[in-house]
């Protein structure tokens, strides 16, 4: 194993053993809320310590069937232009070539790397995933690319050109981390 694989695997091993960040926010939540209350302007207004979760909704807007077709059927769509044929993916309306309108295309689950790098420090969700490939992938009937996150399976990189396939969650949010690629056998 070369020195830096090792020596990102230690520091890995022991970020792992650290408390996870959502942890340290409950800690400082609950830290807040039972805080001192105060007295504000000379003992005129009371002022208790409270917290605010809120919960909204946001539009995917144009790519919204990217989504659906994700999260209802697994499928992975991309948009094809209609007058010169180019299939986008990820998705758009307008061709950047043509500026013509777009039309929604299923594309394949299988795909060849264009470009990707091995990610060893990431975000408390993919800790257990790492090292993990983050790279643009092109559908084999697609003519364009999608960055996306790639497991490799054990190794340690993904060349350029190298097959992989997309993988979908069991449960899906119609988020794009409901789908990834992984190295194809
Ligand atoms: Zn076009």
């Amino acid at each position: 194993m070369r020195e830096s694989t090792k020596k990102a695997k230690e520091v890995l091993g022991r970020e792992l053993k650290s408390r996870p960040l959502e942890s340290l926010i409950d800690d400082m939540i609950l830290k807040k809320i039972t805080g001192n209350p105060s007295v504000l302007e000379s003992e005129k207004y009371f002022e208790v310590p409270d917290k605010m979760v809120m919960f909204y909704k946001y539009s995917y807007g144009q790519q919204s069937r990217f989504f659906k077709e994700l999260k209802d059927n697994a499928a992975l769509y991309g948009a094809r232009c209609r007058k010169c044929g180019i299939v986008y993916f990820p998705p758009r309306a307008q061709c950047s070539e043509c500026y013509s309108d777009t039309e929604w295309t299923p594309v394949s689950n299988e795909g060849v790397v264009v470009s990707s790098t091995t990610v060893w420090y990431t975000t408390s969700e993919f800790f257990d995933r790492t090292p993990y490939a983050v790279g643009y992938v092109r559908p084999t009937d697609a003519n364009t690319a999608m960055l996306q996150r790639i497991d490799l399976k054990g190794r340690e990189f993904i060349e350029p050109g190298e097959k992989v396939i997309a993988v979908f969650k069991r449960e899906r949010f119609g988020t794009v981390s409901d789908f990834w690629y992984e190295i194809k056998e």
